[in-house]
């Protein structure tokens, strides 16, 4: 019997954690599985980190935190935004939340009505449409091609803007398909925005810091879009702290009362000592995690040259995050080992059950030509990954 909301029964399970428990299974039964699947750094927290988080029980840091974040971390998080930004962004427009995807969800959830639209330019990473589609509005994805190094281009925008659109969501470095917008690029998104007061912008900038090209451009600082772009961010992934669950917003007051607000309802302030230990991560100097994004940097390159050499992967170059995104649709319609390939799902599970390799069907995140592959691994295990994943095509 089924006496659930429809609004649990319609919802997607993540696709990412999905295949992430798949492969645990797998791994239960005693198979060998590399798990490529999950977007999460495999580095321990940095110890300067672990130290605060430390003093911080010691101190006694127990009780409810204010349910937008402690002041100081809120100061912490203004002088970030500043010093990495260049973004003004005062306390009362600061919201700390258990992490990103919680500010993500506040956000949908104070902004939109029922029927009201977001434009998703896909890929676009895997959570999104279901936190709108739980907030009642409707994703509109507007597909990107692998040859605009999967960009939304201005007159994509303006061509799926309607008077339903209240907001477009994007995410720079993108995850799943690393392309990170230039200042140029996002000058001509603004434009076109520019002429639509209405529209309210999303702005993921959680792997701001995992950025090969350099130059991250945050898209509150072009004109105009100061007052309506909610800046989103955290420390999961540039301290490798998914576990800690921090992330937070920057936006217009009146966007982040309402978030305070409805935080307030369902989960409070964010973890006390996780909150401490991040004023530690975001005063530190970036050259302290200089040395993570100098070893993706390198396993990116590693991974873009060993798949270059698998006949039928179609691959941009990711400028950030840590993730390819390959077009395998070149094997849909092929029969491999008896399994016939018809779809991105089919192509990553055949790379479950005969390579051991767990990836994530491109499905997910909007775009059913691809499959993502995290490289957030050793290099041994990437080695080994793309090895095997060659062998069995
Ligand atoms: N935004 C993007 C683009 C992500 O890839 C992720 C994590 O995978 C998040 C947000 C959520 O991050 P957090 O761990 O802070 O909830």
């Amino acid at each position: 019997k089924n006496a659930l909301s429809e609004r649990i029964t319609n919802m997607a399970t993540s696709a990412t954690l999905a295949m992430a428990a798949k492969a645990r299974e797998l791994r239960n039964q005693g198979k060998d599985i590399i798990g490529l699947s999950l977007g999460e750094p495999d580095f321990h927290i940095p110890d300067f980190i672990k130290e605060a988080a430390k003093e911080a029980i010691d101190q006694n840091y127990s009780s409810y935190s204010p349910v937008d974040g402690y002041g100081d971390l809120k100061q912490a998080i203004s002088n970030k935004f500043k010093r990495d930004n260049n973004l003004d962004y005062g306390l009362s427009q600061i919201v700390v939340s258990t992490g990103a995807k919680q500010s993500l969800a506040n956000v949908a959830m104070v902004m939109l009505n029922q029927g009201d639209e977001v434009i998703l330019p896909a890929p676009y990473w895997v959570s999104y449409s279901d936190i709108v589609k739980l907030a009642e509005g409707v994703p509109v994805e507007v597909p990107t091609s692998i040859e605009n190094d999967f960009k939304m281009t201005p007159y994509q925008l303006e061509a799926a803007i309607t008077p339903k659109t209240k907001m477009i969501w994007f995410s720079s470095p993108c995850n799943p398909s690393g392309s990170v917008y230039s200042q140029e690029e996002l000058e001509g998104l603004a434009e076109v925005l520019r002429k639509h007061p209405g529209i309210y912008v999303v702005s993921d900038e959680i792997y701001e810091h995992i950025n090969f090209r350099g130059g991250h451009v945050s898209i509150a600082g072009i004109e105009g879009m100061y007052d309506r772009t909610i800046t989103v961010n955290g420390v999961s992934k540039a301290f490798a702290m998914t576990g800690w669950r921090i992330g937070y917003i920057g936006a217009p007051e009146w966007i982040a009362k309402a978030c305070t607000k409805f935080q307030g309802q369902i989960t409070s302030g964010a973890n006390a000592i996780a909150q401490r230990a991040t004023i530690a991560a975001l005063e530190a100097p970036v050259s302290k995690i200089q040395y993570m994004i100098d070893e993706f940097h390198k396993r990116r390159d590693l991974i873009l040259s060993l798949l270059g050499e698998i006949e039928g992967f179609a691959l941009n170059v990711p400028e950030g995050a840590f993730y390819v995104f390959p077009n395998v649709s070149s094997f849909f319609g092929k029969t491999l080992k008896g399994q016939k390939i018809e779809n991105a799902s089919d192509f990553s599970l055949y790379l479950l059950e005969h390579a051991n390799v767990a990836t994530v069907t491109g499905e997910a995140f909007g775009n059913p030509n691809c499959i993502r592959i995290s490289y957030a691994a050793s290099t041994d295990e990437i080695k080994e990954a793309v090895s095997r994943i060659k062998a069995v095509l």
